[in-house]
């Protein structure tokens, strides 16, 4: 009899956010003529710059003929691609960057460099994929709790051998400064830890003590691997672009060598059209173009903030990243919370507990949906709290 891999059994993000969507289903059809304004979603609003549609169409162009047609052979990126990203970076080799469809599948993936023995770290909340993923592997974790007691801003007290920090953080919209990412990097350098560090919105951060990289940091090229992402940067998150580094310098020996016999069995590069689109963001017109649509996102995202702290709620995040970890307010819990904003406000949150245990007075609003819902959904919060 064939057995299924018994460790697709734990996997519990698709369950939580199947639940988002059967409450906000069974609510649609009972009340079909009701508008919902959704607030939840992480994916981006605005659309692809042209520069970078232009770009793309010229790729394809180049696919049907015969004299620049482009196949096979690409495992680890184009060097057009990986150029731009070693000038962005000023140190690695085109050897040590690898360019993928996705920082979710190379946040995941990374995993298969690892012994099974291995004990990893995760933030508790944090980005549910990064559990389900060890959960798949059959990797063992533990959590830290980040809490409001700590800042957000956990450190742990015993060793592991895989820690993921995302920073800017989802959900808690946080981003981590030079000191506490140094105290970081110190431990991994004492424990021989790896950190995965999951920098797909970097292109949010503002403020000037927050590192751009996690490479800013002094040791940092021996315990990180970073990876980013086209997706929030340049509305790709159709288009599937992404990138990783892992450094010759990195504690485990060979690692590239190694790595690269595991990319070329299961992965057969990037596209294409998609690598092409990518270089068109480097360009003086593309970059002014991308951050005034970031810039959007964060004032979105100041407005829900200051809106909501008039309103007495307690705001975290939205200053270096499109989220906002907001407080529940009369301790209510997750899915009561989320219950009450569906059915007497119309509006879509994510529930903390989504995240893990310690997001359960606690849920998540994205400032990367359009600002005229935005703008409505703040206009509902303040008429309801009015009323009540
Ligand atoms: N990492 C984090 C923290 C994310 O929030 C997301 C997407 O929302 C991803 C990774 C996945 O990004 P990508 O679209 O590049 O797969």
């Amino acid at each position: 009899m064939i057995k299924i891999n018994k460790n697709l059994l734990n996997v519990q993000q698709v369950d939580n956010f199947e639940e988002v969507s059967k409450r906000v289903n069974e609510y649609k059809i009972n009340n079909p003529n009701n508008k919902l304004l959704n607030l939840g979603v992480g994916d981006v609003s605005k659309p692809i710059i042209k520069e970078v549609i232009d770009e793309m169409n010229k790729a394809i162009n180049e696919l049907g003929n015969i004299d620049t047609f482009k196949g096979y052979g690409y495992f680890y990126g184009h060097s057009f691609l990986k150029k731009k990203i070693i000038d962005e970076y000023k140190c690695f080799t085109e050897e040590e960057i690898y360019i993928s469809d996705g920082a979710k599948t190379d946040t995941t993936n990374i995993l298969e460099l690892f012994d099974k023995d291995s004990l990893a770290c995760l933030f508790n909340p944090s980005y549910p994929v990064y559990r389900d993923a060890l959960d798949i592997m059959g990797i063992k974790y533990e959590y830290i709790d980040a809490n409001e007691f700590n800042d957000f801003r956990p450190l742990p007290n015993k060793k592991y051998d895989i820690v993921y920090i995302c920073s800017p953080s989802n959900p808690l919209g946080i981003a981590y400064d030079k000191d506490y990412l140094t105290k970081w990097v110190k431990y991994a350098l004492k424990n021989n830890c790896i950190i995965l560090y999951d920098n797909v919105y970097d292109s949010f951060i503002r403020s000037s003590n927050v590192p751009k990289t996690i490479y800013e940091i002094e040791g940092s090229k021996k315990i990180a691997i970073e990876f980013r992402s086209y997706s929030k940067k340049a509305s790709f998150t159709g288009v599937r672009c992404s990138y990783y580094i892992i450094p010759n310098e990195l504690i485990i020996k060979d690692v590239n060598k190694y790595w690269k016999k595991r990319v070329m069995t299961k992965f057969n590069g990037s596209d294409y059209i998609a690598q092409r689109g990518a270089l068109a963001t480097y360009s003086d017109k593309s970059i002014i173009k991308i951050n005034k649509n970031i810039d959007d996102y964060l004032t979105n995202a100041r407005y829900i903030k200051e809106e909501l702290e008039k309103l007495n709620y307690k705001v975290y995040g939205g200053f270096d990243s499109p989220y906002l970890w907001i407080k529940n307010k009369n301790n209510m819990s997750s899915w009561n919370f989320f219950d009450l904003f569906l059915n007497e406000l119309n509006i879509i949150v994510i529930p903390g507990i989504v995240f893990g245990t310690n997001g359960d007075n606690y849920f998540r609003v994205s400032a990367l949906a359009k600002k005229s819902v935005i703008y409505e959904a703040i206009e509902r919060i303040k008429s309801y709290e009015k009323e009540n």
